[in-house]
């Protein structure tokens, strides 16, 4: 009993924890969202472009939403149709080992998923290319659905048999009891990412080889950051160009794997001054402690949806199980119960996990334009360049319905981050800056 208070204050605690990340803002900064929230002025579109961006937009968000619907609607079908304990009953009479069991089920159950998911992806795959925004051939873009289905088919195996071996031992607490390797899992996946996956799909090198003017550059933003130090070796260059049109930098990694990634197509379609304003928002993300502010929000959340998870877990299967011919929570078609309660969960806390990264990508971006001052000659102008410039390039709608952007949004939309680059100028008589000594 306990233990459910102190989960349910969690519960409050988790919409909050993304305000307790959120620094109250700055005097200064708190007038430049002001100023930005009614300027719509800093990014907007040509006629022609606007259009496709509106026509993006609606895809977009009718994909989002559609997929996910998609997606809670199928589960719970291959439920009702009994088609999940026919996959159990093929497994079971196939083989009486419990390891060779569950692999022939997390086939079948990996094999439909992936069937089911073809159209909409091939459509996303279809409109990137018509717009542009992909370059990739559909031979390379199957070659990765081949990767992604191995993948998910060996760690997902593994992580099933696991489920099912908590479920059966502690048929009580297994959902307390499968956060611990979760966490584990989260970690080693956010350290092992940079070694073993990205390498999978893009290739990279290190920044220094093709642009060591930059990286001179780079390294006069990173002097300015008190206590950082990211040497060249932690500066890598993404290929991206292999496969899209469109820019973006990001860190990623943890500990001695954490580094700087550059999409080499940012370097082809920025100026060497926004190149070093989007780095220096990367390293905000650095500088902030963003990775580990991240893993201890979902470490909070995996446990809280766990916890939620179980109960209706639980009372799908009382309600339901005879139907679906699902007789105990150990039995292998509980997978898709499991499966579809986490999906159900996942989509409606999409507004809490899309909050707590807005409020760092704003800090981010405050970070950034006062990192390259005194190195780029008007950071204002160059933080608007460079929204714009990434904006222009993925053909951005510049105005957003705000309920889509609260539920979808990872980062602020580009119309207020270009607005308030363009309003904040924490140098100017008065003004202060929130995280440099003037
Ligand atoms: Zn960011």
């Amino acid at each position: 009993m306990r233990l459910r208070t102190l989960l349910l204050f969690l519960l409050v605690l988790l919409p909050l924890s993304s305000a307790a990340v959120y620094a109250a803002p700055t005097p200064t900064e708190a007038a430049a969202i002001a100023a930005a929230e009614n300027d719509h002025t800093a990014y907007t579109l040509a006629p022609d472009p606007l259009i496709k961006a509106q026509h993006l937009y609606s895809v977009r968000t009718l994909t989002h939403f559609g997929g996910a619907l998609w997606g809670i609607v199928t589960l719970f079908l291959i439920l009702q149709l009994g088609i999940a304990a026919r996959f159990r009953n093929v497994a079971v009479n196939l083989s009486k080992s419990r390891w060779a069991q569950c692999f022939i089920f997390f086939f079948e159950f990996v094999v439909l998923s992936t069937l089911l998911d073809l159209p909409l992806g091939l459509y996303e795959q279809h409109v990137s290319l018509q717009y542009g925004l992909s370059v990739q051939s559909w031979p390379s873009w199957f070659g990765d659905l081949a990767k992604s289905f191995a993948l998910t088919y060996i760690l997902g195996g593994l992580g099933v048999m696991l489920l099912f071996f908590l479920i059966r031992k502690f048929p009580r607490r297994w959902w307390l009891w499968l956060w611990f390797p979760t966490m584990a899992f989260v970690l080693l996946g956010i350290f092992i990412t940079p070694y073993v996956i990205d390498p999978l799909f893009n290739r990279f090198e290190p920044l220094e080889q093709s642009n060591p003017a930059l990286v001179a550059q780079l390294e006069r933003v990173v002097a300015r950051g008190e206590g950082i130090h990211i040497p060249p070796d932690r500066m890598f260059l993404m290929k991206a160009s292999d496969k899209v049109t469109t820019l973006n930098a990001y860190v990623t990694g943890f500990g001695a794997s954490k580094r700087v990634v550059v999409w080499d197509t940012s370097i082809a379609k920025g100026t060497p001054d926004e190149i070093l304003f989007i780095f220096g928002h990367e390293m905000g993300h650095y500088v902030l402690g963003h990775i580990v502010q991240g893993i201890l929000f979902s470490f909070v959340f995996i446990l809280v949806a766990f916890f939620l998870g179980f109960h209706l877990f639980q009372f799908l299967l009382r309600r339901y199980g005879r139907q679906w011919r699902i007789p105990s929570q150990d039995h292998w078609a509980a997978l898709y119960v499991f499966v579809l309660v986490l999906s159900v969960i996942g989509f409606l806390s999409e507004p809490i996990q899309n909050s707590f990264t807005r409020t760092q990508e704003h800090a981010a971006d405050v970070y950034g334009e006062e990192v390259v001052h005194g190195i780029v000659a008007d950071p204002q102008a160059t933080g608007q360049a460079g929204f714009d410039l990434l904006g222009e390039n993925a053909f951005v709608y510049p105005y957003p319905n705000s309920l889509v952007e609260f539920w979808t949004g990872s980062h602020p939309p580009i119309w207020f981050r270009a607005a308030f680059a363009k309003h904040y100028n924490p140098w100017a008589p008065g003004a202060s800056p929130k995280y440099f000594k003037k």
